[in-house]
C-alpha cells in the first residue's frame, strides 16, 4: 500500500479513531488528533489551558489560529505519513491546512457517515483508556474489568465532553461545518466515504481496500 497523508471526518463517536488507532499499529502512520492536542493543553493547567477547557466542555470550537499553531508545532509532514483526526473541522481550516501544511503533498479524506442518533447512544456509553488511548464502549466493547484497560491495565475516564446534552451540542456544531467541508474535498475529487454502521473489522477492511 502506498501511503498517503489521511484526513478522517466524522463527526463525534463515528469510530474514526478506533480504525485510526488501527491503522497506526499495523501500517505505521503517525496521528494527529487537535482534541488530543487541545486535551494535553488543558492537562498542563495553564491559563489558555483553563480557557480551552470552557470552550471544549461547552461543546463549542476553539479558535482557528490556536489549533494550527497546535498542529505546526506537533507535526513534520515533510518526514512523516499521518492520520488527521478530528481535522479540519470547518471549511476555514481545510482551506488553510491546503494552502500551509499540505501544499503540494498527496492526499485522500475519509468521510465516516453515520446517523446522528446512533451517535449520542454510542458516546454516552464510550470509555477512553488515560493511559494508552484504547476505546471501549460499555454496551458493545465492554472492558473484561470494570473501569480498568485490557490492554495496559490504566483507569478507563468517560470523557466531560461526552454527556448526553454536551454531545447533542457538539453534533450541532459538526453538522452545521462538516456538509461544507465534505463538499468542498468531494469536489476535488478527495473524498471516500465510509458507511460507519458496519462493524469495526468491516470497516477496516474497506478502508484498507479503497487505499490500495
Ligand atoms: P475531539 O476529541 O476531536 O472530539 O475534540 C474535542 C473538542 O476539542 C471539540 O469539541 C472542540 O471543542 C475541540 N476541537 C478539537 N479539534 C478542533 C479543531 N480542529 N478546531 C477547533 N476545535 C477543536
Amino acid at each position: 500500500m502506498k501511503k498517503k497523508q489521511l484526513i478522517f471526518l466524522g463527526a463525534p463517536g463515528s469510530g474514526k479513531g478506533t480504525q485510526a488507532k488501527r491503522l497506526i499499529e499495523e501500517y505505521g502512520y503517525g496521528h494527529i488528533s487537535t482534541g488530543d492536542l487541545l486535551r494535553a493543553e488543558v492537562a498542563k493547567g495553564s491559563e489558555l489551558g483553563n480557557r480551552l477547557e470552557k470552550i471544549m466542555q461547552a461543546g463549542q470550537l476553539v479558535d482557528d489560529s490556536l489549533v494550527f499553531e497546535l498542529l505546526k508545532k506537533n507535526c513534520n509532514l515533510a518526514s512523516k505519513i499521518y492520520i488527521f483526526d478530528g481535522f479540519p473541522r470547518n471549511i476555514e481550516q481545510a482551506k488553510v491546512l491546503d494552502k500551509e501544511l499540505l501544499s503540494g503533498i498527496s492526499y485522500q479524506v475519509l468521510y465516516f457517515d453515520i446517523n446522528p442518533n446512533v451517535l449520542v447512544a454510542r458516546l454516552v456509553d464510550r470509555r477512553v483508556c488515560a493511559k494508552c488511548g484504547a476505546i471501549f464502549n460499555l454496551k458493545t466493547m465492554p472492558p473484561k474489568k470494570n473501569g480498568i484497560c485490557d490492554k495496559c491495565g490504566g483507569d478507563l475516564q468517560h470523557r466531560k465532553d461526552d454527556k448526553e446534552e454536551v454531545i447533542r451540542e457538539r453534533m450541532s456544531v459538526f453538522d452545521s461545518t462538516m456538509r461544507p467541508i465534505v463538499d468542498y474535498y468531494q469536489q476535488k475529487k478527495l473524498l471516500l466515504q465510509v458507511d460507519a454502521t458496519l462493524s469495526s473489522d468491516a470497516i477496516f477492511s474497506k478502508i484498507i481496500e479503497a487505499l490500495k
